[in-house]
């Protein structure tokens, strides 16, 4: 793992809020790490805390998400928090799969939920 860490950070739509609230809780653990997002989600989160040194890659159904698969294969990616809709399907499915199942065979700590994440901020901060 990096001294510099970078993190991947996206939500689904009905989960947005949840990962601002989450980015919020957890903006002292953010500060000064290299931060990706898909367009939509990085957005809400600039949108709370401009501050931050995070870098907007496509919104996901267009392939944000995708990026964020190419950063892991990379070995750029060293966090993924990835906070999913379990309750409604995505047209982006396939993308989704791809991106979990980069986060898994890179072996990357990777949270699809806030109790996860809060986890990871904790054992890395
Ligand atoms: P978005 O993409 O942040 O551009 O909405 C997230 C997603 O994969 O649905």
């Amino acid at each position: 793992m990096s001294v510099m860490l970078s993190i991947g950070l996206v939500a689904h739509d009905d989960r947005k809020a949840a990962l601002v609230d989450w980015a919020m809780a957890h903006a002292d653990f953010l500060a000064g790490k290299t931060l990706y997002a898909t367009g939509t989600t990085g957005g809400r989160i600039l949108e709370a805390l401009p501050d931050l040194n995070l870098t907007r890659l496509k919104s996901g159904p267009l392939g944000g998400d995708l990026q964020l698969g190419a950063l892991i294969a990379e070995g750029r990616l060293d966090v993924l928090i990835f906070f999913v809709d379990p309750l409604s399907p995505q047209p982006h499915d396939v993308d989704v799969k791809a991106l979990i199942r980069m986060a898994t065979l890179a072996d990357i700590p990777f949270a699809c939920n806030p109790a996860t994440a809060d986890l990871i901020a904790g054992g890395l901060g």
